[in-house]
């Protein structure tokens, strides 16, 4: 097969290069290295089979010298993090709607299968008790940044479907749950590198608001052979799919899982929401997946426990010997998001 990724350099994007590289595909990775890094990529750029280019997915041309002659297209590259979307809310719109738009256009020119990676985030702030695909979404004004990546992810789907009703392209969608695993940096405010590399280094972990919130994280040697299965099932084209943890856990809790389970001496700052966030943000207060639908078309079943997540997690670390990327950490610092 040869299959294009866009971006490969990312977190999730540079596990799922090494899976198909090791399955025998020819891999082409459009980056633009905004987020990503080719630290990511180290492992496998001398592969024969593996060709990287560096640009946007803005830039049809860039998308065409890895899209074009492509079997199937595995687009991931997007505006991602709390950071980066409260900050730039105009580059996150861009680049999440145009950018998919173009990738959607260069794919069906190609006559390839996509598989579009969306986000939970589309479910906004509906916290049911476990939500299946077709779930109502409840987001908040268009005006709070915080919800243009959901509004721009909705779109993307709606894009997707109507490429495949109205040209018959081979779109499949995965909703992703809070995927964490080794290479995720903290720097975008992800949770888990974030409160581990706190914990590593001694400094007290930063919980926002009083820390009940909750996730189900899923860990991506768990999600990564899913996103292949989902992309080659026929019966995929045309729908969404959820793909997310199996145990909630709220962050409170995970950061106490995360001192104990480390031995380290660090202790726990409660930091508020206003301190944590720009004025007027909103956070989820729980997000649990009905992971059915994908259980169903290919056998779905995450494995991976949130006690080996916070293991690999710290452990990949150490055996690359640098301390993980010091987050954002300070109260006053968090205030300038
Ligand atoms: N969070 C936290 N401390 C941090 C980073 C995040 O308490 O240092 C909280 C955040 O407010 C949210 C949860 O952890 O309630 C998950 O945050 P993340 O950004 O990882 O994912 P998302 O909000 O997209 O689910």
């Amino acid at each position: 097969m040869k299959t294009a990724i866009t971006g490969g350099a990312g977190f999730i994007g540079s596990h799922l290069t090494e899976y198909l590289l090791a399955s025998g595909d020819e891999v082409a990775v459009l980056d633009d290295l905004s987020t990503g890094s080719l630290e990511n990529l180290a492992d496998v750029r001398r592969h024969p089979r593996f060709r990287f280019v560096e640009g946007s997915i803005l830039d049809r041309a860039a998308v065409d010298r890895v899209v074009a002659g492509a079997d199937r297209v595995f687009h991931l590259a997007a505006a991602v993090g709390v950071k980066l979307i409260v900050e730039e809310p105009l580059r996150s719109l861009r680049t999440n709607i145009h950018g998919t738009e173009t990738v959607l256009d260069a794919t069906l020119d190609a006559g390839a299968i996509l598989l579009l990676a969306s986000t939970s985030e589309v479910y906004g702030k509906n916290a049911s008790d476990s939500l299946p695909e077709d779930s109502d979404r409840i987001l908040g004004s268009p005006l709070k940044s915080r919800w243009t990546y959901a509004a721009a992810k909705g779109i993307d789907e709606a894009f997707a479907h109507a490429y495949w009703k109205e040209f018959g392209l081979r779109v499949a969608i995965v909703r992703l749950f809070n995927t964490v695993g080794p290479r995720q940096t903290g720097r975008y405010g992800m949770v888990v590198p974030n409160l581990v590399g706190q914990a590593q280094r001694g400094e007290p972990l930063t919980v926002f608001g009083d820390g009940t919130q909750s996730r189900c994280f899923s860990y991506v040697a768990d999600v990564v052979p899913a996103l292949v299965r989902i992309a080659e099932h026929p019966a995929a084209y045309g729908q969404a799919f959820n793909l997310g943890g199996t145990y909630e856990v709220s962050i409170l809790a995970l950061a106490e899982r995360i001192i104990d389970q480390l031995e380290s001496g660090s202790d726990i700052r409660l930091v508020p929401y206003d301190k944590a966030y720009a004025p007027g943000y909103e956070d989820m207060r729980r997000r649990v997946p009905d992971n059915s639908k994908a259980r169903e078309l290919v056998g779905f079943n995450p494995k991976t426990t949130i006690a080996e997540i916070i293991s690999n997690v710290a452990m990949s670390w150490q055996t690359v010997m640098r301390a993980p990327t010091a987050a954002v950490t300070e109260p006053a610092a968090l205030a300038a998001r």
